[in-house]
């Protein structure tokens, strides 16, 4: 490729209405442009990578087994209706009606879609089977943002596993767990696989791949000993609180003004952990009264996953009022009665507690959990802090800020069972197909990508993700001999199978060299008239910015060995 003829439009400033590095990066390096929020036009330089991403993620999963489909991005609604998600997805599925008035959608995901054609896997003999695509998948976002990491229309590897048992689902969901640590490896990214939540897509198991980045919006926790878990799933050990053995019955106080925890502990002057904190919920339309120690936070995810329903809310203020009779700040769940109170362990056996009286501006001191509220089911809650003791072996966990980069899933039968997929067994008995489900989003693995190769000049590509392995930069292409060594060297790079591109535009040196950093390519060749004049080209490399002189007759060899070694 010569860069006098590609389209690689560079901008001298960043845009203002970016922020994430690679939102600005990939913008001002004439990668993407946006067409309307959460929706971008990827340009050539940005398809290059895109492609070796796709390569990279399509090589290690036929390497486990997997086929390649492409099924539509258009859906009949009654498929997911059949499923039970229609509803579910809410407002991030794209509905349309077509012309004859039929309802459809557009895929969010391909469980129900794969699980159509999964019908005609009619014998346990045909059974694993591992099937994948790469398709475009739309999510109504509500905020899209971040450039490629937060979109509402990009590009996804979906596999998905059919077995005939869990032993089966294991091996596959292991392989894919492996697959996946291939391939970010390959891409020179530092993905951890951590515990997460099953979320939309339901199922016993599952495993995200994160990477550290500051323009992540999802939170890990981690501890040196290994233990990783999303923060939607973490937990850790929590010191014990001494309470004394035996205490009055519970006893009214008025707290004029207090509406939080906070309040209670000024005017109390006892900690926040000897309070329960009373929220209100309403899980499938039902009240659900939900507790925690008073300097603990409420993981609302791991509500949602232990209720096991999507349709979950705070309750709004009046509701509170007819379910308890007072404001929010006087809650509690004491002597109530025939009510759903789920509690997090952090509260059991705890005596010597505050708590709402149900009655505005009251409390009630003197609680013994155990004794005076009558929990239907505890459930961990809470989320946790830095610091607090490892769950594995007592170490203080970290939290750090992620990308999500991929995600796979035990999903169990749910969409073989809702769409009639049955295999004959060995003893001709119909059985349903167990199904696994992993993603991999492919415009975010560039995104992330870009977040971790880039400094204040521009992106820096790993060699396996580069659009251009090589630039060759010539000074004066006018020049008869910079101009016809360039052209040789181009010509054997490519020979060699280099992907290189050659800057022979009628440019000045220093734009050139600014636009070759702010792309990213790993090798500069700079060939000029006075370096020729010495036998030399200048090799520069753009991670570590060190540059050497090369003799020219070297030069060939020298970089195909170098991009050989990092590729
Ligand atoms: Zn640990």
């Amino acid at each position: 490729m010569r860069w006098s003829q590609a389209h690689i439009p560079t901008l001298r400033d960043d845009p203002s209405e970016a922020e994430a590095a690679s939102h600005r990066l990939l913008i001002r390096a004439g990668y993407m442009r946006q067409l309307m929020a959460g929706h971008y036009s990827l340009l050539p330089a940005a398809m290059r990578i895109r492609e070796k991403i796709m390569r990279i993620i399509r090589e290690e999963m036929n390497a486990i087994g997997g086929q390649e489909f492409l099924l539509p991005t258009m859906h009949p609604a009654e498929v997911w209706q059949a499923s039970g998600r229609l509803d579910y997805m809410g407002d991030e599925m794209f509905r349309l009606v077509d012309r004859k008035g039929s309802e459809v959608v557009l895929g969010m995901t391909h469980e129900e879609i794969f699980t159509t054609v999964a019908t005609e896997l009619v014998s346990y003999k045909r059974l694993p089977q591992t099937w994948y695509q790469f398709q475009t998948k739309f999510r109504d976002e509500p905020r899209p943002k971040s450039g490629l990491l937060r979109v509402r229309e990009f590009t996804m590897k979906d596999s998905y596993s059919f077995d005939l048992d869990e032993s089966g689902l294991d091996a596959s969901f292991d392989r894919h767990h492996d697959a996946y640590a291939r391939i970010f490896e390959r891409m020179g990214l530092e993905a951890i696989p951590v515990d997460a939540s099953v979320g939309a897509m339901g199922g016993t198991g599952s495993i995200e791949f994160m990477v550290r980045s500051d323009a992540g919006e999802d939170w890990i926790a981690t501890c040196s000993c290994g233990y990783a878990a999303n923060l939607e799933r973490a937990t850790s050990t929590l010191p014990a609180i001494e309470d004394p053995a035996e205490v009055p019955g519970t006893e009214p106080f008025p707290t004029p003004g207090v509406r939080t925890i906070a309040d209670l502990v000024e005017l109390t002057g006892l900690p926040a952990d000897r309070q329960v904190k009373t929220l209100v919920y309403i899980a499938d339309d039902a009240p659900v009264l939900v507790l925690l120690r008073g300097d603990h936070d409420l993981m609302e995810q791991k509500l949602i996953d232990g209720i096991g329903t999507g349709q979950v809310r705070p309750a709004h203020e009046e509701e509170i009022v007819e379910l308890l009779g007072a404001h929010p700040g006087s809650l509690g769940a004491v002597g109530v009665a025939g009510q759903r109170i789920i509690a997090d362990p952090a509260l059991q056996g705890r005596r010597d507690l505050m708590t709402g009286a149900n009655e505005d501006d009251v409390h009630l001191r003197n609680v013994d959990v155990d004794r005076d509220i009558a929990v239907s089911e505890w459930m961990d809650l809470r989320s946790v802090a830095a610091g607090e003791p490892c769950i594995e072996c007592g170490a203080p966990i970290s939290l750090d800020k992620t990308i999500e980069l991929g995600h796979i899933f035990k999903l169990g039968r749910m969409y073989t069972e809702s769409l009639g997929v049955t295999v004959l067994d060995e003893d001709g008995k119909a059985r349903v197909p167990i199904m696994g489900s992993y993603g991999i989003g492919v415009e975010r693995a560039l995104a992330t990508a870009a977040e971790v190769y880039h400094d204040e000049h521009g992106l820096a590509w790993p060699m396996a993700l580069a659009p251009w392995e090589v630039v060759i930069t010539v000074i004066r292409p006018d020049d008869a001999l910079a101009g016809g060594e360039s052209e040789r060297i181009y010509a054997e790079l490519t020979e060699a199978g280099i992907d290189v591109i050659l800057d022979d535009r009628a440019e000045r040196p220093g734009v050139k060299f600014a636009d070759a950093e702010l792309v990213g390519i790993p090798v500069r060749l700079t060939v000029g008239p006075r370096g020729l004049a010495d036998g030399i080209v200048e090799l520069a490399e753009r991670a570590t910015g060190e540059k050497r002189d090369v003799a020219v007759a070297d030069v060939v060899r020298e970089v195909v060995d170098l991009v050989h070694s990092q590729r």
